[in-house]
Formats: structure tokens, sequence, C-alpha cells
């Protein structure tokens, strides 16, 4: 399960240019939410690439 730690994510949008098939930024509170489970090149780089390191996966 990818999650997003509300707390950590800085609203700062890059998950959701690099992957939007599973990534959204919901505008109105600047967090980035998870719209689909599964697995993809695109969830390791925002994982990655993630400059507050709120994504996880288990
Ligand atoms: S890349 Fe990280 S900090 Fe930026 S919106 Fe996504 S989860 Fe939040």
């Amino acid at each position: 399960m990818i999650k997003v730690d509300q707390s950590k994510c800085i609203g700062c949008g890059l998950c959701a240019i690099l992957c939007p098939e599973y990534f959204q930024l919901n505008g109105d509170v600047f967090k980035a939410e998870v719209i689909k489970e599964g697995s993809s090149a695109c969830v390791d780089e925002a994982i990655d690439n993630c400059p507050a390191q709120a994504i996880s996966r288990d």
C-alpha cells in the first residue's frame, strides 16, 4: 500500500508531476493523496525524489 504522510508532505506537487496516475495534489489542503494502488517505476521515482520523504510503501 502506498502512503503519503500528511504531516510530512509540503505540497510541492512533484509526485503528481512524476506519477500522475498514482498521486494527485489536493488543492484545498496542498497535500498529495494516493489515487491508485499498485506498483510502477514512477511510484519508485516519486518515493526517491519526494523532498520531504513523505511517501512510503509497505
Ligand atoms: S513529492 Fe512529497 S512533499 Fe511533494 S507533494 Fe508529493 S508527497 Fe508531498
